[in-house]
């Protein structure tokens, strides 16, 4: 095995690679990340080495799918510490353009995200699954992935991207992979590099408050009192404001009234401090 992991910034030298893969018959595995790795997006790359023969990581931090009020410049970064870890990850190419490579002179076309886009995350962050749906057509069309792995971290993402795919015949299967969490329930994000200590402590009560919720409604719990008792114990436990917390339909993601049979997942966005979590169960 080599010891630096290949990395490619123009999208000229990517296609030379990915053509020459395909003319020998590999398949192309694509885990699209923003950098700042963790052993979440590790578990990504290891189920695109085990499904696919060549893994494809992009680094790049979308300037689209920030907001001006958010946190695009202090993002955490360090291409040093993720190309390491995906060297070890045994990943074929690191996909890592600039913002110009990206968005050259001129680039005005975008992919408006479908109706599952609309509310949850799209009703607090306004164009942010625009700037997705936009920057993961452009990767599919850049890497020509056959399949493309998503963290179900977050899940409204993976559906936002599963409607785009089938509304616009884009050939590439999406696989959803299981949340990688610390042994105390947080879900491993980049953004918990922002939480203070005290913080820190409090956070997991997060996952604990959405597990006992999701298991009150597969129990046949009412679920607007439920949702009610839920948003209580978050506030008590220290989380300063709740953006959301709702039990969805897990493939529309239309508002469940009631346990109807069809699949369900609990979605929850709050703050803590001045650090915005998301986490999300099945029911
Ligand atoms: P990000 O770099 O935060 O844009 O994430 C890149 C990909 O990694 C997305 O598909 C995320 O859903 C996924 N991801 C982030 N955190 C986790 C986690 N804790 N477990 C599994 N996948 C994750």
């Amino acid at each position: 095995m080599s010891d630096i992991v290949k990395i490619v910034r123009t999208v000229h030298d990517l296609r030379k690679i990915t053509a020459e893969w395909r003319d020998r018959g590999h398949t192309i595995g694509l885990v699209p990340t923003m950098g700042a790795l963790h052993a979440g997006h590790i578990s990504l790359v290891k189920q695109a080495k085990k499904k696919t023969d060549r893994a494809v990581v992009s680094i790049f931090v979308n300037p689209t799918q920030f907001a001006p009020n958010e946190d695009l410049s202090r993002y955490p970064r360090d291409e040093a510490g993720d190309l390491k870890k995906l060297l070890d990850a045994d990943t074929d190419l690191v996909w890592a353009p600039n913002v110009a490579e990206m968005y050259p002179e001129g680039f005005s076309t975008s992919v408006r995200a479908g109706s599952t886009a609309k509310d949850l995350e799209g009703a607090f962050r306004p164009h942010h699954f625009d700037g997705v749906t936009t920057v993961c057509a452009k990767l599919f069309n850049q890497v020509t992935p056959n399949v493309a792995f998503f963290g179900e971290k977050d899940f409204q993402q993976f559906t936002v991207l599963r409607q785009m795919v089938r509304d616009l015949d884009i050939p590439v299967k999406l696989i959803g992979v299981p949340t990688k969490r610390d042994a105390d329930g947080l879900a491993l994000s980049s953004r918990n590099a922002y939480l203070s200590e005290a913080e820190r402590k409090i956070a997991p009560a997060l996952y604990a408050v959405i597990s006992a919720l999701a298991a009150e409604v597969a129990a046949g719990a009412d679920i607007p009192s439920a949702v009610t008792a839920a948003k209580r114990k978050l506030a008590s436990a220290g989380f300063a404001k709740v953006d959301y917390l709702e039990v969805r339909d897990a493939e529309t993601l239309d508002p469940a009234a009631t346990a109807s049979g069809r699949p369900l997942r609990v979605l929850a966005a709050c703050w803590l401090g001045k650090t915005r979590l998301i986490d999300n169960v099945a029911v």
